[in-house]
């Protein structure tokens, strides 16, 4: 039986950055990672260069069913106190886009700076917990290895999507036993499955509005052989989509009042030709249809037609399937926050469980928010378990 003050399940981001804050407090700290290495998803995320933070964290960029969960974490780990931790540790940073953050030495260099900060605790790897029970006011966590028992329990073990990098849903069956509430688990951050495309627009990239909700997302789309992906379609995905989403693929200009202007000064043009000074010319085919003819010879009521497939393509919430969790790089869903103290990390249910990162109800957006909540849940609860 090894006997710790603090039990952390999973040496991901969140586990790692506990471990590094409970041992730092003189907390007697054990990492139970199931894999036989640290932090598997920092390794692939962002391509390889980890997108680590960005500077538009804030409430609006969290999803599930209570974002203003995460106000007092992100109050104490602002994305500035990412960006000093990545100097302390001689790592260099990318401003890819503004206000998005990678790692300029590559994602295995975060994951070896987190275990390196890490290092006051013992890191068990290939331990994949069997069972939890609390007794006397201690945990206890058997393992395929050893016992171990703890004051308090940390669970990290992050969201089941992406499980070529080592997933379990251990997190929510300890919630459940502790009289958690699971709110039902749903890959986001993934493409989606429409049949309105077909698949011979597969390949092509365009910069597009997309409007979910009350939200409108500007960036890139990517159309897919099932569908549509790139990152204004992960970002839809992590949203509430429950009315469809409304594309709009010539969002720089006003298509209506331009169609016209051409059809004095380009008539002899054809309308795809013409469009393709706007859009990919592959688009404009498949919108021009067929019948693809002089913008002259385009009647009010087809040119309203088109101007409005162009400009607000609706898909219906019933035509959208999610990719699937394979893919998908985070969930929505998750442990029910409503239980959980957001001062604390802790348990209401139970004194001394903790949760942290992508294992509770809390879903960032695309562009490092995901990391940041693991960095910032990871500190508050570090700093109390
Ligand atoms: C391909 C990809 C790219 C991504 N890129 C980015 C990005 O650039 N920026 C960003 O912000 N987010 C990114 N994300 C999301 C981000 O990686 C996750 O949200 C984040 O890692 C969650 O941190 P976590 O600590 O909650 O869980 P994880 O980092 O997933 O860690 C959970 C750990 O628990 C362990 N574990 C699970 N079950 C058990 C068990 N039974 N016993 C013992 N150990 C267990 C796992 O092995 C794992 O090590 C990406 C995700 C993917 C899949």
């Amino acid at each position: 039986m090894k006997k710790y003050d603090v039990i952390i399940i999973g040496a991901g981001a969140s586990g790692l950055t506990v471990g590094a804050n409970a041992s730092k407090r003189g907390r007697k700290t054990a990492i139970l990672e199931m894999g036989g290495q640290p932090a598997r998803k920092v390794a692939l995320s962002g391509g390889g260069r980890c997108n680590i933070t960005n500077m538009a964290v804030g409430v609006d960029r969290y999803f599930g069913n209570n974002p203003q969960f995460v106000r007092g974490a992100l109050s104490r780990v602002r994305p500035t106190d990412v960006l000093q931790w990545m100097k302390q540790h001689n790592l260099g940073t990318v401003e890819k886009a503004p206000g998005q953050y990678f790692c300029a030495d590559g994602a295995d260099a975060v994951v070896d700076a987190l275990v390196q900060d890490a290092q006051g605790a013992d890191i068990f790897y290939n331990t994949d917990i069997k069972s939890v029970q609390k007794t006397d006011g201690l945990f206890i966590v058997q393992t395929n290895k050893d016992v171990f028992t703890s004051q308090s329990l940390v669970v990290a073990s992050g969201g089941i999507s992406f499980p070529v990098a080592g997933v379990s849903d251990i997190g929510y069956k300890i919630a459940k036993q502790f009289g958690h509430r699971v709110e039902p688990i749903r890959p986001a951050l993934c493409a989606m499955k429409v049949d309105c495309f077909g698949s011979e627009l597969a390949g092509v990239s365009i910069d597009v509005e997309v409007k979910v909700g009350k939200q409108v997302i500007s960036d890139t789309l990517l159309f897919t052989h099932f569908g549509i992906g790139g990152p204004a379609i992960y970002r839809a995905s992590v949203r509430d989509f429950s009315d469809g989403i409304t594309i709009n693929f010539c969002p720089k200009i006003d298509l209506a009042v331009e169609i016209r202007k051409a059809k004095h000064i380009n008539g002899k043009k054809s309308m795809s030709g013409w469009l393709s000074q706007y859009i990919p010319a592959r688009i404009a085919k498949f919108f021009t249809g067929k019948n693809d003819k002089n913008i002259a010879d385009w009647n009010n009521k087809e040119i309203n037609f088109l101007v409005k497939q162009l400009s607000q393509f609706v898909i219906g919430a019933d035509k959208i399937k999610l990719h699937n969790l394979q893919s998908a790089e985070i969930v929505r869903g998750g442990v029910d926050v409503a239980d959980i103290s957001s001062k604390t990390m802790e348990s209401k249910l139970c004194p001394g469980l903790f949760w942290v990162g992508e294992v509770m109800d809390i879903s960032g957006d695309l562009g490092g928010f995901n990391l940041h909540w693991a960095w910032a849940s990871g500190v508050v609860a570090g700093q109390n378990a």
